[in-house]
């Protein structure tokens, strides 16, 4: 093997330019072990150029132009020949993605911008991911599934990053990731404020008009002071948003004093920020669904899954739905879920037999659910124990 990959060229199905994306050569990396939740560990490369690359820095292919992006298997280098993706997908892909990229500030610009596989390789491999997610959402109706693996390959990422690279957090910036947490449930309790109003102020527009038909000065006097309240509460929510604008400047200036300058600090700037923490923080403000840690990208992996497994269609009897409610446990445990992770652990167990004892003859076709009952077993005890030094 002389080279570790080779080129594809893919016409990018939103702004027709064509890129040539790299593909790892199998062979090109050795690996020596997966670790509980199957993530490589111990990456050896062949290739000196390499050393240190996560290989999922080319799990995704972005476009450089638009920042479309997309798993980087045959069903994309193939696009052209899915008739599905071409009559029911691409439009409204095309359509919401170049929406956003228009907008000042986007974030699927942010994103893509952040991108630098010669400085940051495992940190833009995050950033892909990310657009993919964003890219994924777009769908009528996103994978599940395809949500859950990209976020658990975020969380594998961060989890490299956190074991070899500079450390990701001053103790300065840590205090900061609370307030960024409020902050944000703060912001969440205020779109639902809007979304729970404008319900109920069609309900009661709607009620309102059906009175009409027996308007009369007591009816028209309501609607007059309903009129009044509406546009008095529009506009004190108005000044709501504004202040919260003004907020997040403070916070952001506060930040600024309290840990000082990006430059100068050990963590590797990323992104025109000072790390890839700060970074996604700033992305979070705009994008909730952005994970600022390994923990978060686990839970926002478990709720991928749990939703593949709960709409059925996505995840079928045997094998996969194995491997899914196994992952659904095994990430609760490593995100501290203990509850979950027991309850999950047990369906695996339940489900995995049931799928041995149906096939004890093909033994081949039950050696991935063997290996996961085993694994499940192991994971139980170690839940057990972590869920004991929580109580106790
Ligand atoms: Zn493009």
């Amino acid at each position: 093997m002389d080279t570790p990959s080779f080129n594809t060229k893919v016409e990018c199905p939103l702004c027709g330019s064509v890129n040539e994306f790299e593909t790892i050569r199998v062979g090109a990396y050795v690996e020596t072990g997966r670790d509980t939740d199957f993530c490589p560990i111990g990456v050896k490369w062949r290739f000196e150029e390499y050393r240190g690359y996560n290989p999922l820095v080319f799990f995704v292919a972005t476009c450089p132009k638009c920042y479309y992006s997309r798993e980087f298997n045959d069903a994309f280098k193939g696009w052209k020949s899915d008739s599905t993706f071409k009559t029911y997908r691409l439009k409204r892909i095309k359509t919401l993605h170049l929406e956003e990229l228009a907008q000042d500030n986007a974030i699927i610009k942010r994103l893509g911008q952040s991108i630098d596989l010669d400085k940051s390789p495992n940190e833009s491999a995050i950033a892909k991911l990310l657009l993919t997610i964003r890219d994924e959402t777009l769908n009528e109706r996103p994978s599940n599934l395809d949500l859950g693996r990209f976020y658990l390959r975020i969380a594998w990422v961060m989890r490299q990053l956190d074991a070899n690279g500079p450390p990701q957090r001053s103790s300065a910036v840590e205090p900061f990731s609370a307030i960024d947490q409020k902050f944000e449930v703060w912001a969440e309790g205020l779109a639902s404020w809007t979304t729970y109003r404008d319900e109920l102020f069609g309900e009661l527009n709607r009620s309102l008009a059906d009175g009409d038909r027996k308007a009369g000065s007591e009816q028209s006097k309501i609607e007059s002071s309903y009129a009044e309240i509406k546009e008095q509460l529009l506009a004190y929510e108005e000044k709501c948003r504004s202040l919260g604008d003004e907020l997040t400047g403070i916070i952001k200036s506060h930040r600024a004093i309290a840990v000082g300058p990006a430059v100068g600090r050990p963590e590797a700037p990323f992104g025109g920020k000072g790390s890839l923490y700060e970074f996604l923080t700033d992305l979070k403000r705009d994008w909730s669904e952005t994970p600022l840690d390994e923990r978060e990208a686990l839970n926002r992996a478990v709720e991928g899954y749990q939703k593949a497994l709960e709409a059925g269609k996505e995840v079928s009897a045997g094998n996969l739905q194995i491997q899914v409610c196994y992952l659904i446990a095994e990430l609760s445990r490593r995100a501290g879920e203990f509850a979950k992770a027991r309850e999950f652990f047990n369906s695996v167990i339940k489900v995995g037999q049931e799928y041995v004892r149906e096939h004890q003859a093909d033994k081949s076709r039950t050696a991935l659910a063997r290996k996961i009952l085993d694994l499940a077993a192991e994971q139980t005890q170690a839940a057990k124990e972590a869920a004991a030094g929580v109580t106790t």
